[in-house]
């Protein structure tokens, strides 16, 4: 057994967090000036809203040869570079050595990227690198949509005594063409949320899109989802960049992006909570009707199964169904419901009741 996951909020990391942790900065480090020229824009056209810088001085690159992070070289430039708009920084790690050179050079979070966090092995060792260290440490999710392998990555960071910690959605790859370049799939982080609710989700949009344009888009949906940050790769000349260029933003932009976003209130601190948790228990106690009543009905199914048997009737009579349907139709799209949701709704409930009949059957 693991210990509990748990996770202090944001405001015991140390440093300015309010609501929402927008952290922006290039996808790469590629030369002091870049990083200063940079952060310096991002300062300049965001109002405070940036609170901590990123950059990436070691890259996993899908193909070798293409440009894999200047190396242990950059870290100072990051480093100098928040110093200089004071600013906490962030750089992905991978490895022990990696972790012992980010402490060396005073690097303030760390996060682990989504190609390493699919490897149990590496998430340990790194792990193992953190014992006795005091540092905040994002865990982005694993490429493939797998919950508990993210989870996994979390409880190993956690069992070393890190509790400065944050999951970081980043989308996730599939086989399939879509518009993303790592389809989001809420329902991974929304799970995570309903099983972990105190470790906090940053969301970034920059992975998920892989193009500029649906930055903003994406960024708003993880707010609305009560998300508590965004990760926004921003360079001071996008298209120049060198590792993911299309999807990264100038500081003018990211300026707009974040004027425009709206932002609600946290969960837990808004007033209206109140309100909204008298509307979540009417919901609970429907939704806890609902499931009775299913119950009740399946086990009126098996009366009818047991019957059937009796006087030896089909189990399945089309006419019998076709009434059902049409009366729920003609009942919920009274009610505002539309025609896909209650024939979706009565399939599934008509399959169940199939099963239920066919239990008492097989007795
Ligand atoms: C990055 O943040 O630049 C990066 C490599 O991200 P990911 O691990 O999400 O692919
Ligand atoms: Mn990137």
């Amino acid at each position: 057994m693991t210990n509990p996951l748990t996770a202090t909020t944001l405001d015991n990391w140390g440093f300015r967090t309010e609501h929402p942790l927008v952290i922006a900065g290039p996808c790469s480090a590629e030369g002091e000036e870049q990083m200063l020229s940079t952060v310096r824009e991002i300062v300049a056209n965001t109002n405070g809203k940036v609170q901590m810088i990123r950059a990436g001085v070691w890259k996993p690159r899908t193909r070798p040869n293409s440009f894999e992070g200047v190396g242990e070289i950059g870290l100072p430039w990051v480093k100098n570079a928040g110093r200089e708009v004071g600013l906490p920084v962030c750089i992905e790690i991978a490895s022990p050595e990696h972790v012992y050179a980010a402490l060396k050079n005073e690097i303030d979070v760390l996060w682990i990227g989504a190609r390493t966090t699919v490897s149990p092995f590496a998430v340990q060792e790194i792990a193992e690198s953190l014992k006795g260290v005091d540092i905040p440490v994002m865990i982005k999710n694993p490429v493939n949509p797998d919950l508990e392998l993210w989870i996994g990555a979390l409880e190993r960071i956690h069992a070393v005594g890190i509790i400065k910690l944050t999951a970081v959605h980043r989308g996730f790859s599939s086989y399939q063409k879509t518009m993303y370049r790592n389809p989001p799939m809420w329902e991974l982080p929304i799970e995570l949320r309903r099983r972990h609710p105190d470790i906090p989700i940053i969301v970034d949009p920059s992975h998920i899109g892989g193009t500029r344009d649906l930055i903003y888009t994406l960024a708003q949906q993880g707010l609305d989802m009560g998300f508590e940050g965004l990760m926004i790769e921003t360079h001071i000349n996008p298209d120049k960049a060198w590792s993911d260029a299309k999807q990264q933003v100038t500081p003018e932009r990211l300026g707009e992006i974040l004027t425009t976003l709206i932002v609600r209130q946290p969960k837990n601190s808004i007033d209206a909570l109140a309100d909204l948790n008298e509307l979540r228990s009417r919901v609970d106690r429907i939704d806890d009707y609902i499931i009775e009543l299913m119950c009740e009905r399946m086990g009126i199914s098996e009366e009818i199964g047991s019957f059937k048997n009796e006087h030896q009737l089909t189990l399945h009579q089309s006419e019998r169904w076709a009434q059902i349907v049409k009366r729920a139709l003609a009942k919920g799209t009274t009610g505002g419901l539309t025609e896909e949701f209650i024939l979706k709704l009565f399939q599934q409930i008509h399959n169940e009741s199939i099963r239920h009949q066919e239990k008492v059957i097989a007795k």
